[in-house]
């Protein structure tokens, strides 16, 4: 493999003209957001691979992703891709926003900064479904020891330090935070140092949360995997670079078309391409390129390259519910405004935990639909579902990249998930109006006291989004997959998945670090492939 000679344009530099970019690369990954970022990065490691990273959003320069606090401008800006979900029955009919980041960084760059590693039980699902013990518990540890650069208390049988992912817990959390974990140690909910490690591995549990910010800013995947990498003249970074379809001979992927101002170009892979677009438009790219259920793609007059109908289905989500407090006297916010988690189970029997609940130390406006007032200062609990099990799917609007992909996220659908936000909105209740939060709150303002049906509205027209779109391109061995556990698309040669999309389930919690483990694996998978040298310091 040689090197690419050429100019190579930095996030910071304007765009360069496409004819002074080589076109020929070794490797070219698609996207560069939690996942895409470390397969670029980790390829480009090895000085002979050359690496090109396109990115269909701008760069990072600005203080709405650099300021923790500011994350919720971005939603509906341009770092935001702005999908909305079709009309769910299970929501009343409403349309979730579906926000998801667009730009270097992708979602970790518009996101809450939580790092959340999932439960013990999604790994080890993860590797029963593939087939493979490298994506079980075990083996991920040791994936994270290599991916941490962990601040708190040593735990050298879980944690990482050195490792390119600064992790570090508030050093002052607001108050807010200590009655959060001394309302659930009074209800009998055990309270951690951490809400990784131990914690994820059995029934739950209430944490000062983990999060990606540095010195007060937010630390964005790409700014700790690529960014340091950028001199180097085997990796090629372009933004504004749309990714428009796949290239085939016959069924192996040799490049990709892109647009770049609205001028349709092409580059070359030698050896692999790697979608890491997200759980949307990864699945909306396969099919607009012929990989996909037939009848949806010849709907469209799609040539079919590979029938795989697992495309674009078991789509999978967390919801939230808003439950909030008004304050006695306004308080201050802490960092991006989630000092505190709270994983537990609505029945001892289960495996793992169903709640997922994010404390937000402000008070989150609740849907119009809900008819709530919200108090000018306040706090809101997102309670959520950490294994909701309603599938959704997406449906193409249209063959072109411009034709809107249909999200049908779901919501609600299956009867066990009404029964779990339920429980889920009674335990939040429960912490929130007890003894622990007198001192700081005034009254309940949503959902407040009712009969079950009144609670059953109050979840419908309260559901938001905690914007974890999964599962559109799952890992596994059925019909209905997409990738074995390799990573490799079924029936097609030269293109692997990485991202969001290939987990066979939601994992438990916030879906940013397993995108990272995600990535880690892509590029282990594929050094191993092509004979590169692993300079990951291999698996501690
Ligand atoms: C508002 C918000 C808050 C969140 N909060 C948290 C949190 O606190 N903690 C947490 O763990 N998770 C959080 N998440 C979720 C987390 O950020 C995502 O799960 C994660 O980033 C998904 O990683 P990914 O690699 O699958 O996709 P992404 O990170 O979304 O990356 C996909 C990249 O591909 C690019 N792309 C897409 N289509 C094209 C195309 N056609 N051509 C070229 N490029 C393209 C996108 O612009 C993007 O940069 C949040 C997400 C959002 C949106």
């Amino acid at each position: 493999m040689k090197p690419n000679s050429h100019d190579k344009k930095a996030p910071e530099n304007p765009p360069i003209p496409q004819s002074e970019v080589d076109v020929v690369f070794d490797f070219i990954v698609c996207g560069a957001g939690s996942s895409g970022s470390v397969v670029a990065a980790r390829l480009a490691e090895n000085e002979n691979a050359s690496v090109l990273l396109l990115e269909a959003g701008g760069d990072d320069a600005a203080e709405t992703v650099t300021n923790p606090a500011q994350w919720p401008l971005n939603l509906g800006s341009v770092r935001d891709w702005g999908f909305v979900g079709q009309p769910a029955p299970g929501l009343d009919g409403r349309r979730l926003p579906l926000s998801m980041g667009k730009g270097l960084g992708g979602g970790s760059s518009i996101n809450v900064m939580v790092w959340a590693r999932g439960h013990k039980g999604d790994w080890d699902y993860f590797a029963a479904e593939a087939g493979d013990d490298a994506w079980g518990y075990q083996s991920i540890l040791g994936y994270y020891r290599r991916i941490e650069d962990w601040q708190g208390a040593p735990d050298p049988a879980r944690r990482g330090v050195g490792g390119p992912a600064y992790v570090a817990q508030p050093q002052a959390p607001q108050p807010i935070a200590g009655a959060l974990l001394s309302a659930a140690s009074t209800i009998g909910i055990p309270v951690y140092d951490s809400p990784n490690g131990e914690m994820m591995e059995g029934p739950g549990g209430a944490s000062i949360a983990e999060l990606r910010i540095r010195d007060g800013k937010r630390e964005s995947v790409f700014g700790s995997y690529v960014r340091p990498l950028m001199s180097r003249p085997n990796l090629t970074v372009l933004t504004d670079v749309l990714v428009t379809r796949l290239i085939f001979d016959g069924k192996r992927v040799t490049g990709v078309e892109v647009l770049i101002d609205a001028q349709r170009h092409q580059f070359t892979a030698r050896c692999e391409t790697v979608l890491s677009l997200g759980a949307i438009n990864t699945p909306k790219l396969l099919m607009q390129s012929g990989i996909g259920p037939e009848d949806e793609l010849q709907a469209h007059g799609i040539p079919v390259v590979q029938h795989l109908p697992g495309v674009g289905r078991n789509h999978q989500d967390h919801l939230a519910f808003g439950c909030t407090w008004a304050y006695r006297k306004p308080e201050a916010v802490g960092g991006s405004g989630c000092e505190a988690k709270l994983y537990w189970k609505t029945d001892s029997r289960l495996a793992q935990p169903d709640i997922l609940q994010c404390q937000l130390e402000f008070a989150v406006p609740s849907p119009i639909e809900t008819g709530l007032e919200t108090p000018q200062h306040g706090w809101t609990m997102f309670s959520g579902l950490a294994q909701p099990k309603s599938r959704g799917r997406l449906r193409l609007s249209g063959p072109n990249i411009n034709d809107p992909i249909l999200i049908e996220p779901n919501s609600l659908s299956a009867p066990e998930d009404m029964a779990a936000a339920l429980a889920a909105v009674e335990l939040c209740r429960e912490l929130g109006n007890s003894d622990a939060f007198s001192p700081l709150v005034t009254d309940e303002a949503a959902p407040g006291g009712r009969d079950r049906s009144g609670m059953i509205d109050f979840i419908r027209r309260s559901a938001v989004t905690y914007w974890h779109q999964s599962c559109t391109a799952k890992m596994g061995r059925d019909s209905m997959s997409v990738v074995d556990s390799e990573l490799k698309v079924y029936g097609i040669d030269g293109l692997r998945i990485a991202d969001s999309s290939i987990m066979p389930r939601i994992t438990t919690g916030n879906t940013m670090a397993p995108c990272v483990v995600i990535g880690e694996r892509a590029a282990d998978l594929i050094r191993a492939t092509h004979s590169l040298p692993n300079l990951s310091g291999g698996l501690a």
